[in-house]
């Protein structure tokens, strides 16, 4: 057989193969358990975030607490202060009464700081339980899909061996720089080899002048000056 046939069945095989590859990867049941996948993904990285977030928070309410405790012993102290030594006059009246109300202020500033933290926690909370729902139901799921998908993708695989090893059988005499010609098209044209008719590249349907058709008296193939096919009869 000559070699532009050869390669031409060699073509053929190889591309039923790349045909059921690319079938394989379009399953839709594959595409299911990769959306599960990067959701599940997605939700522990979101129960991780607000861990973070709520051990911060943790952290703020302990600092909250000892600012607490020190500003109460300092009112304690200006308590009694002011029991032992009034004030001997109005200045001095004003001056702790000053005194005493900014330590007042910054007490409710805590505890409204406090008020907030405990309501964030308290939402995180509950989106957390939510997100532990929708993902345990998710998760069963996923596992159902990728146990049937994976007795599938197994059962695909040996099919697709068969077909790669009959496109491996159909190289068998053909010329190795010839299948290195057809490795280098196929990276940007595929089907790298096309038959010629009516003078016209069967790949890129280019009109191919005279002066390129006449090297066919001394070559078996042609390359297409468009699309870099190469143009067999
Ligand atoms: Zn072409």
């Amino acid at each position: 057989m000559e070699q532009t046939e050869l390669l031409w069945q060699y073509q053929q095989a190889d591309m039923a193969a790349d045909a059921f590859e690319n079938e394989m990867k379009r399953n839709p049941t594959r595409i299911a358990l990769k959306k599960n996948r990067d959701f599940l993904v997605d939700q522990q990285n979101a129960v991780k975030r607000m861990e973070q977030e709520v051990a911060e928070m943790v952290d703020r309410v302990e600092i909250i607490k000892m600012a607490v405790v020190r500003l109460e012993e300092q009112l304690a102290a200006l308590t009694k202060r002011m029991e032992s030594n009034p004030p001997a006059d109005l200045k001095q009246a004003q001056d702790m009464a000053r005194d005493a109300q900014k330590l007042l202020k910054d007490l409710t500033d805590y505890e409204g700081e406090m008020k907030r933290i405990q309501k964030d926690a308290a939402d995180r909370e509950r989106l957390e339980k939510d997100i532990r729902m929708k993902y345990t139901k998710v998760k069963s799921e996923y596992d159902k899909q990728k146990e049937a998908y994976e007795a599938e993708y197994e059962k695909q695989k040996e099919q697709l061996a068969q077909k790669r090893a009959l496109a491996k059988e159909k190289s068998v005499g053909i010329a190795p720089e010839l299948l290195e010609k057809y490795a280098l098209i196929k990276k940007h044209c595929t089907p790298p080899v096309a038959r010629l008719y009516s003078d016209q590249c069967g790949g890129c349907n280019m009109s191919l002048p005279q002066v390129t058709l006449r090297k066919f008296k001394n070559s078996q193939y042609i390359e297409c000056e468009n699309c870099g096919r190469l143009i067999i009869q």
